[in-house]
């Protein structure tokens, strides 16, 4: 059978998936920094549901495997902090977030609204940002995952089979890191 959790870019460069078996929850984020991202990209149109929100299923990185265009896997941060933002260099299409380092083992990775293959959405999060009113739900289900998907992978040594970062603990491409011009410029409106 055929994964269906599989991407593509916009211009079709690059192509990825997720294992099938790959466990993760499958959250939507409406957080000023998720909306800045898509916004920076100038992919929001297509990659930010009506309500500002991003998709994303939260998984590990192991479960993460590039098929083509692994070449032009580009990263960026919004500031100096925060986390790397993994996206197309070829056409901006975003890809997903990590952690800084790989420590903690963690791939939030990025859905078109309304993809299939990934279960319904159990949790939505930083509903303050959204462009209208939705309910916080479901934090402490996606933090229970994340550290029940971690731990197991670290015992098991798994974790260092992970795609964005060398062995040495280094991103595989360095992060671009927005000036605060820049980071200003793609921030959300203010307010509804
Ligand atoms: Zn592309
Ligand atoms: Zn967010």
């Amino acid at each position: 059978m055929t994964n269906p959790r599989q991407f593509l870019c916009t211009c079709g460069t690059m192509r990825w998936e997720i294992a099938q078996t790959a466990p993760g929850t499958h959250v939507e984020c409406y957080c000023a920094d998720c909306q800045s991202f898509a916004r920076h990209l100038k992919v929001d149109a297509i990659w930010l549901d009506a309500k500002g929100g991003t998709e994303i299923f939260q998984t590990l990185p192991q479960h993460i495997r590039f098929t083509a265009g692994y070449d032009r896997l580009s990263a960026l941060r919004l500031g100096p902090k925060g986390l790397i933002r993994w996206y197309a260099g070829c056409c901006g299409a975003p890809i997903g977030n990590s952690l800084p380092h790989m420590g903690l083992p963690f791939f939030g990775a990025i859905l078109k609204p309304g993809q299939p293959g990934f279960g319904p959405l159990v949790c939505h999060a930083n509903t303050a940002a959204a462009r209208q009113p939705v309910a916080q739900s479901g934090m402490f289900r996606a933090l229970f995952g994340l550290l029940s998907r971690a731990l197991p992978a670290k015992i098991a040594g798994s974790w260092r089979r992970n795609p964005f970062f060398s062995n040495r603990n280094t991103p595989v491409v360095r992060p671009e890191i927005l000036t605060l011009g820049q980071r200003n410029a793609a921030r959300p409106p203010q307010g509804r």
